[in-house]
């Protein structure tokens, strides 16, 4: 994943089409100065940053990565994250906090799961704390490998340096910000055994608020967002890399919706700043929305669960 991508090959990076149209995109979480060249797939609909700025690391300011301390959870509350999941996975319901997706991925409890931009491992802790006992995260911008307890490893480094093979790589708003897609989906299908499974969670262009409010989009965030795929776009870059798509789940919420209207209104992305502006009524209203755009496929961000066939 850290090859440059070729700057003289043109054309989508999802489907390869180059029928595509350009507009000009500012970054407004902070509102940095700077205007970046986008181009919008007319095939497939997947956005793409045309070429990287190259000092990409200045947007990326001290403010903007969550490096919170791990909220560790004492010994008598992962007994119950642990009854709670097996509950999750046996009936369905109690879906736990940090993950709706888990009931499609489970495996085993010793299945060996990667996560790619994993920062503090919060995620991964949460994994551990509700009974996953092979665990490790990789990100190249925490200050230093760490283990969190036995059996979670943090390494401060790509996803392609890592070593072995294991049943389900996760990305969580992870992928958006890596530039060459195919790259990153032959890596981790070079890392998975085969069954394994591959479980991508990003913005997606198919949503309706892109496509109604374009460079004001929150989810665009300029120019941190190098690609923002289609539902098609994923779908073939996918069956081109040898994986199988078997569900695609949009799961996006509110923060579409009032983090455009900050844009529009030209404020910085400040939760604390924009949600008193509005009523719990009107909250309310906006998470509903929010869940029949992910009904109708127009919602702005998707899961997407893909594997690697066994046979391939
Ligand atoms: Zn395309």
């Amino acid at each position: 994943m850290k090859t440059p991508i070729d700057q003289n090959q043109v054309g989508c990076r999802f489907c390869g089409s180059k029928d595509q149209k350009e507009f000009v995109a500012q970054e407004r979480m902070f509102r940095l100065p700077g205007s970046f060249l986008y181009q919008e797939c007319l095939t497939c609909g997947s956005i793409q940053l045309k070429k990287s700025p190259e000092n990409l690391g200045s947007f990326y300011p001290e403010q903007y990565y969550s490096f919170l301390d791990l909220q560790a959870s004492p010994n008598w509350k992962k007994v119950l994250k642990k009854i709670r999941l097996k509950i999750f996975l046996a009936a369905g319901i109690l879906s736990p906090s940090y993950g709706y997706w888990l009931g499609k991925v489970h495996r085993r409890f010793d299945q060996k799961i990667a996560d790619i931009g994993c920062g503090n491992g919060q995620l991964l802790y949460e994994l551990h704390a509700s009974g996953y006992t092979n665990l490790s995260g990789f990100d190249p911008f925490i200050p230093e490998n760490k283990r969190l307890d036995e059996g979670i490893h943090l390494y401060k480094m790509s996803f392609d340096q890592a070593e072995g093979l294991y049943d389900l790589i996760m990305m969580h708003h992870s992928f958006e910000h890596l530039e060459d897609p195919r790259q990153v989906l032959s890596t981790c299908f070079e890392k998975l055994n085969p069954g394994g499974q591959l479980l991508i969670r990003c913005p997606v262009a198919d949503a309706e608020v892109w496509k109604e409010k374009r460079e004001y989009w929150v989810q665009l965030d300029a120019p941190r967002h190098l690609i923002i795929p289609s539902v098609s776009g994923l779908g073939i870059l996918a069956d081109q890399t040898g994986f199988t798509l078997e569900e695609v789940e949009f799961d996006s919420d509110a923060f579409q919706f009032w983090g455009t209207e900050a844009y529009e209104r030209n404020q910085p992305l400040d939760p604390q700043q924009i949600l008193p502006v509005y009523t719990s009524k009107e909250l309310k209203e906006m998470k509903q929305k929010a869940l029949l755009f992910n009904q109708e496929g127009k919602g702005d961000q998707a899961c997407f669960y893909l594997t690697k066939p066994i046979k391939s």
